[in-house]
C-alpha cells in the first residue's frame, strides 16, 4: 500500500508519501514566510501554495521512486486551517484523484500530528501534549476519540510566541527566535500566570510581555526567557494535572507540533514525567512542524481499516473542526 498525503492547514505546502510498513519514501515541503511585521496572511499564503504546489507533488512523486499509478490512496488536510490554503490542497487532491482514479481520504490535520509521534514510537496508550499555532491541548484516546483533558481558552501557545516576536520587531516564526534569545536571558521577570483546573490562558501574559517590552524596562533575552519560563511551566502544569488524574491508564508522554521543538519545554516535560516513572517520546524536529507525511499516516490507517475513500465532489474543507470531533476507528 502506498499513500500520498497533502498538508496545507497554514504556512506549509507539503506532500509526503509513505508505504504500509511507515516507511517515508518521500517528504517535500515548501514554507511560506510572510513579510517583517506582518503574520500568515490567508489569501497571500494560498497564492504561494498555488505557485509551487504542482512541483511540490512532482517532485515527491519523483523522490519515492514510483509510478503516480501505484499510490493506493491520495489523503489532504481537511481542517481545520485557513480556507484559501485548505482550498489549494483540495483541488490538488480531488484532481490527482479524478485523473488516476486513487480513493481520496479526508484528513484531520491534528490527528495527523498525533498519529505520527503514535505510530512511530508504537505508543498504546499515550497522554499527547500537542503544541503548535493552532493548537495547545493535552489529549488522551478514550471511547473512539482523542479526548481533551486539558487546553488553551483562548490563544494557543504558537500564537503566543509569533504575536509577542511580530510586536517586538522580529522575524517569523517567533519560536526558534525566542528560544535563543532566551538562552542569554538570566532575570526572571514575574508575568500572569493563569492556570484553572487543567485548562489555562495565555493572553494575558501576551499583553504584559509586550507592555513590558515597549517601556522598555526588561532586555528583549530576559523577557523570551521569562516568556517561556512561564508559558511552558503553565503547559507542564496542566499536563501533570491530567496526567495525574489518569495515570493508572496512561503508560507515556509524548509532545508533537512545532513548538515541539522546544527544548526548555521538552526538558521541563521530562523533569516532571520522571516523576511519575514516565518516558517523554519527541520526534525529531522535522517531523513536529506540519509536513505530508502526517497526513498520509492517517489516511493509511483509515485505508488498512477498510473505510471508503470520499468521492471527489465530497472533498470539502473544514476551516473550523475540533479533533475531539474525530471517530478513530483503527486503535
Ligand atoms: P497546527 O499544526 O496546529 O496547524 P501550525 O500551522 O502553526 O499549527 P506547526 O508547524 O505545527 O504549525 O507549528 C508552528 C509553530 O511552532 C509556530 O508558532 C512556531 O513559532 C513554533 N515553533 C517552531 N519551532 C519552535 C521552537 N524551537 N520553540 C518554540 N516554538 C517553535
Amino acid at each position: 500500500m502506498i499513500v500520498l498525503g497533502i498538508e496545507s492547514t497554514a504556512h506549509t505546502f507539503g506532500v509526503g508519501i509513505i508505504n504500509e510498513s511507515l516507511r517515508i519514501l518521500s517528504d517535500v515541503r515548501r514554507q511560506y514566510f510572510p513579510p517583517k511585521g506582518m503574520g500568515i496572511e490567508p489569501f497571500q499564503t494560498a497564492e504561494y501554495h498555488s505557485k509551487y504546489s504542482v512541483d511540490v507533488v512532482k517532485k515527491a512523486i519523483e523522490e519515492a521512486g514510483i509510478s503516480i499509478k501505484e499510490i493506493d490512496a491520495i489523503a489532504y488536510s481537511k481542517g481545520p486551517g485557513l480556507g484559501p490554503c485548505l482550498r489549494i490542497g483540495a483541488t490538488i487532491a480531488r484532481a490527482l484523484s479524478l485523473k488516476y482514479n486513487i480513493p481520496l481520504y479526508p484528513v484531520h490535520h491534528a490527528i495527523g500530528h498525533i498519529e505520527l509521534v503514535r505510530s512511530y514510537f508504537n505508543l498504546s496508550n499515550p497522554l499527547i501534549v500537542l503544541v503548535s499555532g493552532g493548537h495547545t491541548v493535552i489529549t488522551a484516546y478514550r471511547g473512539g476519540r482523542w479526548r481533551p483533558y486539558g487546553e488553551t481558552l483562548d490563544i494557543t501557545i504558537g500564537n503566543l510566541l509569533d504575536v509577542f516576536a511580530r510586536e517586538v520587531g522580529l522575524d517569523f516564526p517567533g519560536g526558534p527566535i525566542i528560544e535563543k534569545l532566551a538562552s542569554r536571558g538570566k532575570r526572571y521577570v514575574e508575568l500572569p500566570y493563569n492556570i484553572k483546573g487543567c485548562n489555562f490562558q495565555f493572553s494575558g501574559l501576551l499583553t504584559k510581555a509586550i507592555q513590558l517590552m515597549k517601556k522598555g524596562q526588561v532586555s528583549i533575552e530576559d523577557l523570551s526567557f521569562s516568556l517561556q519560563e512561564t508559558a511552558f511551566s503553565i503547559i507542564v502544569e496542566a499536563t501533570e494535572r491530567a496526567l495525574t488524574s489518569l495515570k493508572d491508564s496512561i503508560n507515556s508522554l509524548a509532545i508533537t507540533g512545532g513548538v515541539a521543538s522546544n527544548n526548555v519545554l521538552y526538558e521541563k516535560l521530562v523533569k516532571m514525567a520522571n516523576i511519575h516513572g514516565l518516558k517523554v517520546y519527541r520526534l525529531d524536529k522535522r517531523w513536529n512542524s506540519d509536513n505530508g507525511v502526517q497526513i498520509a499516516i492517517v489516511g493509511l490507517r483509515m485505508l488498512q481499516q477498510g473505510l471508503e475513500g470520499v468521492p471527489p465532489e465530497e472533498a470539502y474543507i473544514l476551516q473550523k473542526w475540533r479533533f475531539d470531533e474525530v471517530d478513530i476507528q483503527w486503535m
